[in-house]
């Protein structure tokens, strides 16, 4: 695999137990959802709504034409910097695009550049693989799924703080309904259908990477499967 967020393997499980206000809470935000995107889906063309039950995501990396971490460059932050260079054991100029020799810093939310080499990023090896998976960066862990939050009356993206948005992500917002995205480009998305555990799971832990926010989320976090 080269890139991208591994969707937890499709377990074996039939049912999980939500207690009865968060499973109440998930089918609110579940069709709200699929009416805010009726209004949205002109404005994020590239995307398509991800539904429980849809295909689960499985990069297809040696017989891909999109081959993501060729098309892409990559921004980091100084944490996601400092987990590479721990997982990897090399240091920062050796994996960022630099200038005399220091890692360039740009004025951005994620300040560097990884680097890149024969038209693609520096980290792949043989077979179109991430030679350090374990510490790639959180653009590589969300492609190609992506949350968005749209004004449930009109389908217009809204941006706003952390706060506004976690209300949202709970189902608690009475405008703003956020949608879970996959890039249409990417041809990964053959896998059995996603159970709606795994879907909780990985439109959580989108919305986390993405908005790197790290607060628990008690009523959002799906419960172990049973049974
Ligand atoms: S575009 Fe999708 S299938 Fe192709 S390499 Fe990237 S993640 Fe894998």
């Amino acid at each position: 695999m080269t890139a991208g967020y591994t969707v937890p393997s499709p377990s074996s499980r039939t049912s999980y137990a939500l207690p009865a206000y968060d499973r109440g809470m998930e089918q609110h935000i579940s069709s709200r959802m699929e009416r805010a995107w009726t209004l949205a889906r002109d404005r994020f063309s590239g995307y398509e709504l991800i539904r429980p039950g849809d295909p689960t995501f499985i990069c297809q990396a040696q017989d891909c034409p999109v081959q993501c971490c060729k098309v892409f460059s990559v921004t980091l932050t100084e944490r996601e910097v400092e987990r590479l260079s721990r997982f990897s054991g090399k240091q920062a100029r050796d994996f960022l695009e630099c200038e005399d020799g220091e890692p360039i810093y740009l004025p951005l939310a994620d300040p560097y550049v990884l680097k890149r080499s024969d038209g693609g990023c520096s980290l792949l090896g043989e077979h179109h693989l991430c030679t350090e998976y374990e510490g790639r960066p959180d653009a590589c862990r969300l492609y190609p799924h992506h949350v968005v939050f749209v004004l449930e009356e009109t389908g217009k993206p809204v941006s706003g703080n952390l706060d506004i948005l976690r209300f949202a992500v709970r189902g608690h917002s009475e405008t703003i309904v956020p949608l879970l995205l996959r890039h249409l480009e990417c041809p990964g998305f053959t896998g059995p259908p996603i159970a709606l555990h795994d879907w909780e799971e990985l439109f959580i832990e989108t919305y986390r990477l993405q908005y790197h926010d790290r607060e628990p989320f008690e009523a959002l976090q799906p419960a172990p499967a049973t049974g």
